[in-house]
């Protein structure tokens, strides 16, 4: 997919005129207030510019908050499976990551009681990350609730990844944990960008919004020392995408609301496996623990170079996403390679 022309249309228009110089370190004034807009349109959600931090993607704004967050050994609680970089990004900022495992028959979704059991003297944080990357799985109102109930008890901070908040199948809805009280957004940082929305991965827009000042503050401070500015004829392109009305995306939805639909039909009767069914991103991540039986394999890992080299399929194992009896595959391919590849996937996972 591409952005639609009217974001491609602003970069051309911005390359054309001047907008080559630097920027405001955490992203020129007028894209702050874009976000800030469309946070307040999509989900109710009032941040003043002074509180956003545009980054090069969500993925460095998720490394500053991180960073400026942990201190040497604090323990950051991170339901699994888990998007790949947020271990390695913990361990970089010095913390710890504890992992609590969710399995498939619980949606693949965090619960109260166990993250209470896996709280300790040195929690610091809990990542949430829903839409998940890599189950698709969405929480409601009153899961989220009950979670940021247990995080303010303990005085948590919430890093709320929500990236794939409008990539959504109905009757999923998105919610915020930052929308839910005024100390739930007070504990909150949340992080999202324009990368999944608007098909703009490549355009490295992404951002941390948080109403405590000393988090902006020392974020835009470490932003300033590693990078400086994020890329400034993206950001005018970016500015341009929040502005979209939700219309303008629609074509895209309804292209992931089909392929999903073919990924849940091709894999709906395969023995050994299981997958629950995604409520949001792009991607299909499924248990194959029966076929490891069968084949007698500890872990996905084999399968997925077999399958690369065999069948010339790219999944991803489960071990990078803390749930190594998995596999995980995107459905943001073109819907021919997409049907070929799940009739190549499930011949191979009936071998
Ligand atoms: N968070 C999650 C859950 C993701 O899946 C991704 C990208 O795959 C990112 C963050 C990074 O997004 P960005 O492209 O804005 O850096």
């Amino acid at each position: 997919m591409e952005p639609v022309a009217a974001i491609r249309e602003a970069a051309a228009k911005a390359a054309m005129g001047g907008y080559s110089k630097y920027t405001q370190v955490s992203g020129t004034l007028s894209l702050r207030q874009a976000v800030s807009r469309a946070l307040l349109r999509d989900q109710g959600l009032s941040y003043q510019p002074e509180q956003i931090v545009v980054s090069a993607g969500a993925k460095q704004a998720l490394f500053n908050a991180f960073s400026c967050l942990l201190d040497p050994d604090d323990e950051a609680i991170l339901p699994a499976p888990y998007w790949v970089s947020y271990p390695e990004q913990i361990k970089l900022a010095g913390g710890r990551p504890v992992i609590v495992p969710a399995d498939a028959a619980g949606g693949y979704k965090l619960t109260p009681e166990a993250l209470s059991q896996a709280l300790s003297p040195k929690s610091r944080l809990l990542v949430l990350n829903s839409p998940n990357n890599p189950s698709g799985a969405v929480y409601t109102d009153s899961e989220l609730s009950a979670l940021v109930e247990v995080a303010l008890d303990h005085g948590l901070t919430i890093v709320s990844d929500e990236v794939y908040q409008q990539v959504l199948y109905p009757p999923a809805r998105h919610v915020s944990p930052a929308s839910l009280s005024a100390a739930a957004f007070s504990a909150t940082v949340l992080i999202s960008g324009v990368s999944k929305t608007y098909a703009m991965t490549g355009w490295r827009i992404g951002y941390l919004a948080s109403p405590d000042p000393d988090l902006i503050r020392a974020a835009a401070a470490l932003q300033s020392q590693t990078s400086g500015n994020p890329t400034a004829v993206a950001q005018r392109a970016a500015e341009v995408a929040w502005d979209l009305p939700p219309e303008a995306t629609r074509h895209q939805l309804a292209a992931f609301t089909a392929r999903r639909r073919l990924v849940l039909d091709a894999l709906a009767e395969v023995t050994g496996t299981e997958l629950v069914p995604p409520n949001g991103a792009f991607y299909g991540f499924l248990s194959i623990a029966g076929c490891l039986r069968r084949w007698r394999e500890e872990a996905a890992d084999a399968f997925c170079e077999r399958l690369l080299a065999e069948d010339k399929v790219a999944v991803v194992p489960g071990s990078a996403f803390g749930a190594p009896d998995a596999i995980r595959f995107s459905f943001a391919v073109a819907d021919d390679v997409l049907k070929e590849a799940l009739v190549r996937l499930t011949q191979a996972l009936r071998r």
